[in-house]
């Protein structure tokens, strides 16, 4: 069927104005007018459940933070080269949140400035010039980023000071998945000190998200920040999907294994929609750092971020978002997991909270089903539910709704999963 004519008409202004650039969702994208809790409402007066939007963590529009974004944006909106309380009021708020020695802040405006950031900082902190990452990473846009992003280039590799590694998972180390990650970040720091290159340190997600949302068990991440730092390096832990307690039992995904970052960075949920990042790091890291260079963000920590950000702390206290990750994920993996006798294109289903990961596979053979995915994704999609995927083949279904999620609306997910791959 043709689009509908406000969808055609938005398609052709987006590709008048972006051009290239333009990266849309689905074979019929939807036109957006409103949206609430879990929920997206669109043109054609449907409402859509929304599994895919992690910025909008306390839940779309959450009141609380409309409410002191709104009060704030009439008081006053101003840097931070000025005193004023609400950034430190969230400051503290949030530092309360982080062990010792992670005692300081510096707010940015979003997840890839936080993570250029955090790279000046552990460069300038040990001298090298090498980062690890994994193969399917991405940490942003900027152009010290995109080098440490794997999954951004089309065509071309990471330049020398850049090895991809493979991500946690015993298909790529074995039983001891600790253990084998380890290891290779070891080589991999060793054959780029071995190309004159001298080692910086690790850049990972707590969750390895876009590599296919690796999350278990809990401490493989423990071998792995210790030999980056036996080879001379520092961890960079990237909380911006993980993070705000999104895995249902920590604030943070680091905290999952049991490790201590030397800094951690934030994005996405941070704000719920209004631009908010920040790197959480020790104070003498930042001290080599602004010996060297000046550093100032204009926006980063404004007044009105700084609310959204405290209201954002605020609402996952009050509205006890991390155990309904926890209670309202574990309901997704147990109702998908009995599913998979019944539908054998559901492989692995594993994750944290609400953050998931779901692959698709071929029936007989069991192999990475990418195309599959993609089907179950627009189909999905007809019958009201947005999702994405992840992977480095796309067949991995990522599940990520705001926090919010309740467990009939699970249930509904888990439901529409079974009648879609019964068909
Ligand atoms: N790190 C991770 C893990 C991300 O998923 C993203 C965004 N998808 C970024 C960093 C970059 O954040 P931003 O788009 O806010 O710059």
């Amino acid at each position: 069927a043709p689009l509908p004519a406000d969808v055609a008409d938005l398609v052709a202004r987006r590709g008048r104005n972006f051009g290239a650039t333009s990266v849309l969702f689905y074979e019929r994208p939807l036109h957006i007018v409103g949206a609430k809790g879990a929920r997206i409402f669109t043109a054609d007066g449907r409402s859509y459940l929304d599994l895919y939007n992690n910025v909008p963590s306390v839940g779309h529009c959450h009141p609380k933070v409309v409410e002191a974004v709104s009060r704030q944006m009439g008081r006053y909106n101003i840097h931070t080269r000025y005193l004023f309380d609400e950034v430190h009021d969230y400051a503290e708020r949030l530092l309360a949140h982080f062990p010792a020695p992670l005692t300081n802040v510096a707010f940015t405006c979003t997840g890839s400035e936080s993570n250029d950031l955090a790279l000046r900082l552990i460069r300038g902190a040990t001298g090298g010039q090498g980062i690890v990452v994994t193969e399917t990473a991405y940490h942003g846009n900027t152009l010290a980023v995109t080098e440490v992003s794997p999954s951004s280039y089309k065509r071309g590799t990471p330049p020398a000071y850049v090895r991809a590694v493979p991500p946690p998972h015993p298909r790529h180390y074995g039983a001891d998945v600790g253990a084998g990650f380890a290891a290779a970040i070891t080589a991999a720091a060793q054959a780029m000190a071995a190309e004159g290159i001298p080692f910086a340190g690790l850049l990972v997600d707590s969750i390895f998200s876009s590599d296919g949302v690796y999350a278990d068990p809990p401490g493989f991440l423990a071998p792995a920040f210790a030999a980056a730092r036996a080879a001379g390096g520092m961890v960079i832990a990237d909380e911006v999907q993980p993070g705000f307690a999104r895995t249902g039992t920590h604030m943070w995904g680091f905290a999952r294994h049991g490790v201590v970052p030397d800094v951690v960075t934030m994005g996405k949920p941070m704000g719920n929609g209004f631009p908010l990042g920040g790197v959480v790091t020790r104070p003498d890291l930042l001290q080599r750092f602004a010996d060297a260079f000046g550093y100032f963000n204009t926006f980063g920590g404004n007044p009105v971020a700084s609310a959204a950000g405290l209201a954002v702390l605020g609402a996952i206290a009050e509205d006890g978002l991390m155990e309904n990750a926890r209670v309202v994920g574990g309901r997704i993996v147990e109702r998908l997991t009995a599913a998979r006798a019944r539908c054998p294109a559901i492989g692995e289903v594993r994750g944290a909270g609400l953050y998931l990961g779901v692959e698709i596979v071929s029936a007989g053979t069991g192999a990475p089903d990418a195309e599959g995915a993609s089907a179950l994704i627009n189909a999905l999609r007809e019958d009201g539910i947005l999702i994405g995927a992840a992977g480095p083949l796309g067949h991995v279904l990522k599940v990520r709704p705001p926090l919010c999620l309740t467990l009939d609306e699970a249930d509904r997910f888990a439901d529409a999963m079974e009648k879609i791959l019964a068909a």
